[in-house]
C-alpha cells in the first residue's frame, strides 16, 4: 500500500488514542492527510543569546548550553518545585518547574546539554525562566522545540488531552518526515514548474512544517497554494471536458436575415466593445454542437437585455424558438416590453407567460407557444410547469440567473431535446477569481462596460443631522420633473416592524414632501400589488416611491434619479450596489445617498465609504470578498468551493490565475493524464478527486 495512504494509527508516536482525536477532531485518518496539516504560525526562536547578555527584563530568549545542577523540593502545600541552574559559559540561569516534575525529574540529568527557550525574569536578583521549552541536543534528541522557526499547529482541548499540543505536534511531524521524506513524490510536470517557478514538492512539505528560513517558508506557501488551486482547477477542467462530450445541443451554424437585418438596420444604439466581445463569445458557442451554457456578468445597465436579444435572432435564424426567464412579473413585464418593440421591426411574434393571467389568455399563448408562431417567449416561473410546450425550443435565458435555484433552471433546460443551448445572466458580479475557481461547466463572460453618455451617480454618505438638506436636495430634484425612491431595511426580526418601517416612512415623507404623491411597495404585498404601485412610478402618477428591499431586481424606471437608502448601514454591499443600479439609467445625474445612523460598525463604515468611491460593480464585489471572505460572501447559497488549506482566493488571485491556466491546458493537452510523465499527477488526482470530486458545479 502507498505510505501516504496508511492508517495514522499506524504512525510511532501516533496509536490509537490519538489517532482517535485526530480522525475526530481533523478529520485526520491517513498519513498523507496528516501530511497537509500545516502549521498556523511560526516563532522564530532560531537566534541564540548568551547568557552573560541577558536583561532579565521579562523578555523571550533562545539559550544553548548545560545542566549544571538539580534539585527537587518540596513546598508548603506538598507540591513540588524543581530547579535546575543552567549556563552556557557566559552567566547562570535558573530553571524552574511547578507541573510535569515527576517525567522532568527523569529527563533531566546534570551535566545534559540542552537549548531552552522561554522569558527570562529576576528573581532574587537572580535570572530564571519558568517552564522553558527545552530539548535535549545529545542522542536522538529532537531540537525541534528551540533553535530554529519554531512551527504552532492549531489544536484544542481534545487534541491538548492526548498529548497534541505544539510540541506533540512537532514531534510527529518530526517523526512523519523522517519516515516518509524520501516518499515525498514530485507530481506537478517539469514544465509547469519551471513555467512558474515553483520549488520541488517535497522541499516545500518539508519548509512548511520546519522552514529554514523564512525566505523559504515563503516559497513553500507558494507551491503548496498552487497544488491546492492546480488541483481544483484540474477537476473543474475535467467537469468542463465531461460535459462538453455529454451535453449535445443543436448547433446554430447560421447567422442569417434576421440577425444580420436587426443588425443593420434596427439597432436603437451602437453596442458597446463589451456587448460586441460577448456576442462573438457567443457566436462561437452556438456554432458548436456542444451546449453552451455561458453566464453573462455585467454591471446593472450594461446592456445585457440587448445580448440576450441578438442571441435570440441567432436561434430563430436557425429554426428554434427562445425562451427568457425572470424572477418577477414587473421584470418579465418589461423585458417583454422592451423585446417586443425590437421583435416588432422584424415582424417577429412574442409571448408573455406570467402568473397572474386569465384562463383564456394563457390558453392562447400556450397554443403560440406550443404552434411555434411565437419565436421569442418570456416569463417567469411559469414557463417551467409541465403545461409549457415547445415547438422547437433552442435558447433559454434565464435573467437574474441567481434568483433560481439549480432545479428550476434544469427544469426549463429539460424542455427540448436534444438540450438547447443556455445563457445565464447576472447583475451581481462574482469577482473574476471566484467565478474561475467555482465554475467549472459554466464559461464565464463580462460585459465590463456601461454605454457611453452615463453619468457616473454621485454617491454620498449622510448623517442624521444632515437630513433637512438632504430633503431639500430632493425636493429641488422633484421639482425638475425627476422621481426618487426611498428604501427602508428589511428588519430580520419582525416583518411587522419591516412594514411599520415603511408605512411610517410613507406618511413622514408624505408629509415632508406635500406637494408629492408618495407610493410604497413592501415584500408584504401581494405581488399583483406590488406591480400596481410599481406602474404607477413607473407612469409618473407616483412621485417617490417607498419600499423595502423588494425593488431590487432589475427595475427599469429611467425618470428616476434619486435614491435615498435609510439605516444603509444594515445592507450588504451586494445589495447597496443593486439599490443604487435603479438610477442612472439614462443619461441624466442621478445620486445615491446613503443615511446611516450615528453608531456604525468599522465593517459597516468600510462599506458605506466603498459604495462613496467607486460604481464599479466588480471592484465592489472585489472588496465584499475581501471584506467578508469567501464563505460568507458565497454564504449557503453557492457551496461549489473546497477548503483550502492555504490558499485564499480573495488574496492569491495571481497564483489562481496562473493554476488554472496551468490545470486546462495541461488537460487539452493529456485529458487522460496518460502520458508517463504524468503518472505521479494522475496518482495524485486521483486521491484528490475522490475526496472532492463533487465540487464545482454552479449551484
Ligand atoms: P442590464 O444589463 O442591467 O440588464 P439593460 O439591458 O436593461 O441592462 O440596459 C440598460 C439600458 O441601457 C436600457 O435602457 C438599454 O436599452 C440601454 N442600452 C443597452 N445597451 C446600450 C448601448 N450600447 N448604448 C446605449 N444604450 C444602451
Ligand atoms: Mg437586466
Amino acid at each position: 500500500m502507498d505510505f501516504w495512504q496508511k492508517d495514522i494509527t499506524y504512525l510511532k508516536k501516533v496509536g490509537p488514542q490519538r489517532a482517535k482525536a485526530l480522525q475526530q477532531e481533523l478529520g485526520i485518518y491517513t498519513y498523507g492527510e496528516l501530511l497537509h496539516y500545516y502549521p498556523r504560525k511560526y516563532v522564530d526562536r532560531s537566534l541564540v543569546s548568551p547568557v552573560g547578555t541577558l536583561p532579565g527584563d521579562g523578555s523571550f530568549a533562545t539559550l544553548v548550553g548545560k545542566i549544571v545542577k538539580k534539585d527537587v523540593a518540596k513546598t508548603q502545600k506538598g507540591r513540588g518545585r524543581l530547579s535546575a541552574r543552567f549556563t552556557d559559559g557566559t552567566g547562570f540561569i535558573e530553571l524552574t518547574w511547578f507541573r510535569g516534575i515527576k517525567w522532568m525529574d527523569t529527563k533531566i540529568k546534570k551535566g545534559a546539554e540542552v537549548a531552552i527557550f522561554g522569558k527570562v525574569d529576576q528573581y532574587n536578583g537572580k535570572l530564571q525562566m519558568v517552564h522553558p521549552e527545552l530539548d535535549f541536543l545529545q542522542g536522538d534528541g529532537e531540537a525541534a522545540n528551540t533553535l530554529a522557526i519554531v512551527p504552532f499547529y492549531p489544536s484544542g482541548e481534545k487534541l491538548q488531552r492526548v498529548g497534541l499540543d505544539a510540541r506533540g505536534f512537532r514531534a510527529i511531524f518530526r517523526h512523519l518526515l523522517e519516515e516518509g521524506g524520501n516518499l515525498l513524490h514530485e507530481f506537478l510536470p517539469a514544465e509547469i514548474m519551471r513555467k512558474n517557478k515553483l520549488i520541488p514538492r517535497d522541499q516545500a512539505i518539508r519548509a512548511i512544517h520546519f522552514p529554514p528560513s523564512f525566505g523559504q517558508l515563503q516559497q513553500a506557501r507558494r507551491r503548496l497554494k498552487f497544488d491546492e488551486l492546480f488541483l481544483f482547477q484540474m477537476l473543474l477542467a475535467r467537469k468542463r471536458g465531461a460535459a462538453k462530450a455529454s451535453h449535445q445541443a443543436s448547433p446554430f451554424p447560421n447567422v442569417g436575415d434576421y440577425f444580420n437585418d436587426f443588425y443593420n438596420n434596427h439597432l436603437p444604439f451602437s453596442l458597446t466593445n463589451a456587448q460586441k466581445r460577448v456576442i462573438k463569445e457567443t457566436r462561437r458557442d452556438l456554432a458548436q454542437s456542444a451546449q453552451m451554457n455561458r453566464l453573462i456578468q455585467g454591471d446593472v445597465g450594461s446592456g445585457k437585455t440587448m445580448v440576450a436579444f441578438l442571441t435570440m435572432l441567432i436561434a430563430k435564424d436557425n429554426g428554434f424558438q427562445s425562451a427568457l426567464m425572470a424572477p418577477t412579473e414587473i421584470l418579465a413585464d418589461q423585458h417583454y416590453r422592451k423585446l417586443g418593440v425590437y421583435a416588432e421591426k422584424l415582424g417577429l411574434k412574442i409571448a408573455l407567460l406570467v402568473g397572474g393571467q386569465r384562463a383564456k389568455e394563457r390558453r392562447e399563448v400556450l397554443e403560440m407557444i406550443a404552434s411555434g408562431e411565437a419565436s421569442i417567449v418570456v416569463g417567469t416561473h411559469a414557463l417551467i410547469e409541465d403545461k409549457v410546450v415547445f415547438k422547437r425550443l433552442g435558447l433559454t435565458v434565464v435573467d437574474e440567473q441567481h434568483k433560481f435555484g439549480v432545479m428550476q433552471r434544469a427544469k426549463l433546460w429539460n424542455k427540448a431535446q436534444p438540450y438547447p443551448h443556455n445563457m445565464l445572466m447576472t447583475a451581481t458580479p462574482i469577482p473574476r477569481t471566484l467565478a474561475m475557481t467555482l465554475y467549472g461547466d459554466v464559461d464565464v463572460s463580462v460585459i465590463n462596460e456601461l454605454p457611453p453618455g452615463r453619468k457616473p451617480i454621485t454617491t454620498a454618505w449622510r448623517g442624521e443631522s444632515k437630513r433637512l438638506e438632504v430633503f431639500g436636495f430632493i425636493r429641488s430634484e422633484l421639482e425638475k420633473g425627476k422621481q426618487a425612491y426611498v428604501v427602508y431595511p428589511l428588519v430580520e426580526e419582525s416583518e411587522k416592524l419591516d412594514l411599520l418601517a415603511a408605512t411610517e416612512g410613507q406618511e413622514l415623507l408624505q408629509r415632508a414632501f406635500p406637494n408629492f404623491k408618495v407610493g410604497l411597495v413592501h415584500g408584504k404585498m401581494k405581488s399583483e400589488d406590488k406591480d400596481i404601485e410599481m406602474k404607477l412610478f413607473l407612469d409618473k402618477k407616483a412621485d417617490i416611491l417607498v419600499s423595502t428591499t423588494v425593488i431590487e431586481v432589475g427595475v427599469d424606471v429611467p425618470n428616476a434619479t434619486i435614491i435615498m437608502i435609510e439605516n444603509a448601514e444594515r445592507f450588504g454591499l451586494s445589495q447597496l450596489h443593486q439599490l443604487r443600479g435603479r438610477v442612472g439609467r439614462n443619461a441624466d445625474q442621478s445620486y445615491c445617498i446613503l443615511m446611516s445612523g450615528p453608531k456604525v460598525s468599522k465593517e459597516g463604515k468600510a462599506r458605506l465609504q466603498a459604495m462613496v468611491d467607486t460604481t464599479d460593480g466588480f471592484k465592489i464585489s472585489e472588496f465584499d470578498l475581501k471584506l467578508r471572505g469567501p464563505g460568507d460572501f458565497l454564504g449557503t447559497r453557492q457551496s461549489g468551493l473546497p477548503e483550502f488549506q492555504l490558499a485564499n482566493i480573495a488574496e492569491d488571485q495571481d497564483i489562481l490565475a496562473d493554476a488554472r491556466e496551468a490545470a486546462f491546458s495541461l488537460h487539452d493537452q493529456d485529458p487522460n493524464l496518460s502520458l508517463p510523465q504524468h503518472q505521479q499527477l494522475r496518482a495524485a488526482f486521483a486521491i484528490y478527486s475522490k475526496k472532492y470530486g463533487k465540487l464545482g458545479t454552479i449551484a
